[in-house]
């Protein structure tokens, strides 16, 4: 929606949401915010400008327009529908793994990034036959790797790991280092 187009939908008493339905367009006496109906919290709709909006023209849409984004990712990892219910849609969708025996587990762990939360230490991805990967290198790879994983060719189970202080820890993907929590990372590019 343009910026026209969302002040006239709110003007004319239709619902405008930005992203989710979490965050309402409101407008009143010739003001628009967005808010955050979870905390309240709120934003100009537009930079102080007056023209430029904040946020993409296609992430604004009128209440019932759109079906995408009828979920979010709680905390936990666990996707779940973003209405009154919370039910869970999957889950474990973004999700570290410790052991990863399927292709589900692994997108999983992938979709959870490359740092451990909470705490913010770097993962890597390893194989029981004793390999490493970057998370960067692993989503490259992502269909061979599954394939291997359904198959048991290569590895048996991967598994998702902190390093903590191996500093000479390489990834077979790419040869480059993997980065390590309290190891020494001056020499790291
Ligand atoms: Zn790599």
């Amino acid at each position: 929606m343009t910026l026209d187009e969302i002040k006239a939908a709110v003007d004319a008493g239709k619902t405008v949401y930005w992203k989710s339905e979490i965050y309402e367009v409101r407008g009143s006496d010739g003001q628009y915010l967005v808010v955050c109906t979870d905390n309240d919290s709120a934003i100009g709709l537009t930079w102080q400008d007056g023209v430029t909006l904040n946020g993409q023209e296609n992430d604004f849409y009128v209440k019932g327009s759109r079906h995408s984004s009828r979920f979010w990712l709680a905390s936990n990892g666990d996707l779940c529908k973003d209405d009154e219910t919370c039910e869970i849609v999957r889950e474990k969708y973004a999700y570290h793994h410790s052991t990863i025996e399927t292709g589900k587990e692994l997108r999983a762990t992938l979709r959870a990034g490359p740092y451990a939360w909470p705490g913010g230490y770097p993962l890597f991805i390893g194989s029981s036959t004793g390999e490493s990967a970057h998370f960067e290198c692993v989503k490259e790879n992502l269909s061979s790797i599954i394939h291997d994983l359904r198959h048991s060719h290569r590895f048996g189970p991967m598994y998702c790991e902190i390093n903590y202080e191996n500093t000479e820890l390489y990834c077979d993907h790419c040869n480059k280092k993997i980065e390590s929590a309290y190891g020494d990372d001056d020499e790291e590019e």
